[in-house]
């Protein structure tokens, strides 16, 4: 199977190469040639299969340039028991006496997170991927962040010989136990750095420092060659479609759904990579009816789901689920050029308006298109926070500000369509990542005010009964290894001091 890019560069490239490359020459980003089958018989011989064994024989439909058992050994690692526990991705009926709602549980991994679900196995196959092409360059991931991807990139490749990894994080824009989280990462291949801005910032930072080819010369002529654990990189969204797989063959071996029933998938979205992902299992062969993209304040994809009309130009807000303060989703261009049937000359022209004008709209037939599927929604805080007692109160579950986003969409969505489709909700984080936005949603406004971050969290998990994790104990004790704090302009040169000394 080949890689081509969204926006037409002529070449193809093999996964390895993609994964190492990150995103395509012209700017555009990885998509498979053609999107891989499951056959009714991979579909049988996986209920009996582990999550680390779903995963990779998803994957080895994508990446052909591996064997399925080298994928074996990775996916064993990257999913072993010592760092996820026994069940890494738990999917939890909500209510006993209620079949309809799964939440998938993403989050056991060692940052807390569902990223942690990619960003373990990417390393392997990085690393893999730069012996078998014989690559002897030294790989700086670089990585914007909306908070979670950086630690969960940072302990993937923390001190992972041959790789250095650079985070940049937007100040303020990340929780307090995010960015505890980030500058305490020990490791000698770590760095991490607060960028004056909002994630977009960063992000635009980023991309302009991957598409800067003298610069990139520089680098590579110093012996290091620039990557990207970002949802933009295919490496990173690959591993998400299995979950999506594994949730559904889960449904179907325990009887909750029967053969060929189609499922609502639910996805609170920022970038768009994790609802992608989803739509990849779709496409695979997974019956699926709606996938509910749920944002938050900022309700960029909202708005382009209601009216085909994407625009950044509007004002950006701070919210309690800052993993999904995201103004451009980078992995909506995948889906436009999917759903145009790769179409490039149109993306490409989309691309080009949003990066100039920020704003570009697509015809009437790709907006039908997309309509029949996606359905869009927004919350603001106040909505967020009635949504996790709301959820507690029913059943009990506390659920994260970025997992609400998530139920309030669906909840609205349920009683407007009388759907009563099996839904799986996907929960990005564990509640203890936000700790005061839920416990002030539990205990009421202002519970969290004066207190420790270590206060709330132990009061959390008093009312919960869950165990804190490993990831957010004692975090506010560790020692503060990464200080730095530079405008967004300054972001190249503080690349090439960091790599080239
Ligand atoms: C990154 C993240 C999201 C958004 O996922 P995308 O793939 O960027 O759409 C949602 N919730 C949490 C907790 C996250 O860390």
């Amino acid at each position: 199977m080949k890689y081509i890019s969204t926006r037409g560069y002529e070449g193809k490239f093999t996964a390895q190469e993609a994964i190492i490359k990150g995103i395509a020459p012209d700017g555009g980003l990885f998509v498979p040639e053609s999107i891989p089958l499951l056959t009714d018989d991979d579909i049988e011989q996986m209920k009996t299969m582990q999550f680390c064994e779903i995963s990779a024989r998803v994957l080895s439909k994508y990446l052909d340039d591996f064997s399925e058992s080298e994928l074996l050994g990775y996916t064993r690692e990257a999913y072993s028991e010592e760092k996820w526990g026994e069940n890494p991705i738990p999917l939890v009926q909500l209510n006993s006496y209620n079949e309809r709602e799964y939440i998938l549980e993403l989050w056991h991994g060692p940052t807390c997170a569902f990223k942690d679900v990619a960003l373990q196995l990417l390393p392997h196959l990085m690393t893999a991927s730069m012996k078998k092409t014989g690559e002897s360059k030294k790989i700086c991931i670089l990585t914007a962040t909306s908070g979670d991807t950086g630690k969960a990139a940072l302990e993937g490749f923390k001190d992972l010989p041959g790789t250095e990894i650079i985070v940049f994080y937007p100040t303020g824009g990340v929780s307090e136990a995010q960015k505890l989280q980030m500058i305490t990462t020990t490791g000698d291949n770590t760095h991490v750095v607060a960028v004056n801005g909002c994630f977009d910032d960063a992000q635009t930072g980023v991309k302009k420092i991957f598409s800067d080819s003298a610069f990139n010369d520089e680098l590579n002529a110093g012996g290091i060659k620039l990557s990207s654990a970002n949802s933009i990189n295919w490496g990173r969204l690959a591993p998400q479609i299995a979950y999506y797989v594994y949730a559904y063959v889960e449904l179907l071996r325990t009887e909750k759904i029967a053969k060929g029933e189609a499922i609502n998938i639910v996805v609170p979205t920022g970038n768009f990579g994790n609802i992608l992902a989803a739509w990849f299992a779709k496409q695979m062969g997974i019956p699926v009816r709606k996938l509910i993209c749920a944002s938050n304040k900022n309700k960029v994809l909202c708005d382009f789901f209601s009216s085909g009309k994407y625009d950044r130009n509007r004002e950006f807000f701070k919210t309690t689920s800052p993993s999904m303060d995201i103004l451009i989703s980078s992995n909506l261009e995948r889906l436009l050029f999917e759903i145009t049937d790769g179409d490039f000359k149109q993306v490409s022209e989309w691309m080009r308006e949003l990066n100039t004008e920020g704003v570009y709209k697509v015809d009437e037939k790709t907006l039908k298109k997309m309509q029949m599927l996606f359905v869009g929604g927004f919350a603001d805080d106040t909505g967020v926070t009635k949504t996790i007692l709301d959820v507690y109160d029913r059943t009990d579950n506390v659920v994260d500000t970025h997992t609400a986003v998530g139920f309030n969409i669906y909840n609205r969505y349920h009683s407007r369509s009388g759907d009563e489709t099996k839904t799986v909700f996907a929960s990005t984080a564990s509640p203890f990542k936000f700790s005061p936005a839920v416990m002030d949603a539990i205990r009421g406004e202002g519970f969290s005010e004066g207190k420790s971050n270590d206060e709330i969290i132990k009061a959390l998990s008093d009312e919960s009964g869950l165990e804190i994790p490993a990831a957010i104990k004692d975090l506010s004790s560790k020692p503060v290894l990464h200080k730095d704090v530079i405008d967004k302009e300054q972001m190249q040169e503080k690349v090439r001091s960091i790599l080239l000394g």
